[in-house]
């Protein structure tokens, strides 16, 4: 399965980008359980999924997110600065591991991508407005037959059809996010390890973001009443939600959650031992390296001279 166009606003002024259709586009597609390439996709997935598909899935197999992570996906980078992302599990041969031969074995749960699968979809926002909307696209694989059936229908009807329109709601703010990290970067220079991994926590591994805003390090930053917080933590899709909020607040310092006076400088009062301490460990392991990588270049150095010798001795009588 080709990778789902979920986030793809690239050059849209080149001669390759496909017809843009909207919800009233008519299409002719067709996926059903008696088409000649039933499961096709599903033997090549490559599923990049969103924080809301991760909210679906753990709840359909009952756990916490952090194990539903390390059982059913992969991690991998997003882009060059090394967004985290992760993927479907497949087994060695690209096959979903939820694949059966009756067909997916979590379709009331199956991530965005599987069902836009034949059709691509993207955020777009005009020039000088502040309005995302949703435009789409055929996804025509060589593979998938749905294009060949004469079922008609409109890209909302299809859309509908799918069970997407609570995905494509979910989704929509988190895919903003990633736009605005992708376009603007993050607020200061490159992004550190911790706002990677806060960026982690809030979209995939909302339980442990859940035992972290419920734990004393957050209570000494931010202040939530205690009614809002019972909210967040109660419910996964408030939870992931508030992920996104904090992820603004974090990555693009919009400071959408208040804060405890001066929280930054209490906190670094209080860790100041250990923040001086983990500099002071990575200045002495950059040295180390630094150290190691002189050596390695002296030591090549030396046996780029020794061959030239011996070449010399080669060429010389003493070889004849
Ligand atoms: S999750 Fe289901 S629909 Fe998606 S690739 Fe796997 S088996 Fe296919
Ligand atoms: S029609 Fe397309 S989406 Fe449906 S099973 Fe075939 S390849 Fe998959």
């Amino acid at each position: 399965m080709a990778e789902k166009k979920l986030d793809i606003p690239q050059d849209m002024q080149s001669s390759l980008v496909p017809e843009m259709l909207n919800l009233d586009s008519k299409i002719q597609f067709n996926c059903h359980k008696n088409i000649s390439c039933y499961n096709q996709c599903c033997k090549q997935a490559d599923i990049t999924l969103t924080a809301y598909d991760i909210v679906r899935m753990k709840q359909h197999f009952d756990m916490d997110s952090s194990e539903f992570l390390k059982t059913y996906t992969v991690p991998f980078e997003m882009d060059a600065h090394g967004t985290p992302g992760v993927k479907m599990r497949t087994d060695d041969d690209s096959v979903c591991i939820h694949m059966t031969e009756e067909g997916c074995g979590i379709y009331e749960n199956r991530p965005s991508a599987c069902r836009y699968y034949g059709m691509g979809v993207m955020s777009r926002r005009d020039q000088g407005s502040t309005e995302d909307y949703y435009v789409y696209f055929r996804n025509k694989e060589d593979i998938c037959k749905g294009w060949e059936e004469d079922h008609e229908q409109t890209v909302g009807e299809y859309r509908e059809s799918q069970g997407l329109l609570d995905y494509d709601e979910y989704n929509r703010e988190w895919m903003q996010l990633i736009l605005k990290k992708k376009s603007a970067g993050y607020s200061i220079g490159k992004p550190s390890d911790m706002s990677m991994q806060l960026f982690f926590m809030a979209s995939y591994d909302l339980d442990r973001f859940k035992r972290f805003i419920e734990s004393p390090a957050f209570a000494k930053v931010y202040l939530l009443e205690q009614a809002e917080k019972d909210k967040i933590v109660s419910d996964d899709i408030e939870l992931m939600k508030f992920g996104y909020r904090f992820m603004r607040h974090v990555l693009f310092g919009e400071e959408s959650i208040p804060m405890v006076e001066n929280a930054y400088e209490k906190r670094y009062e209080e860790r100041k031992d250990i923040i001086e301490m983990r500099h002071k460990v990575e200045v002495d392991e950059y040295k180390r390296k630094e150290e190691e990588r002189k050596k390695e270049a002296l030591r090549v150095d030396d046996e780029r001279q020794d061959d030239g010798h011996d070449a010399d001795a080669c060429h010389g009588d003493s070889c004849k």
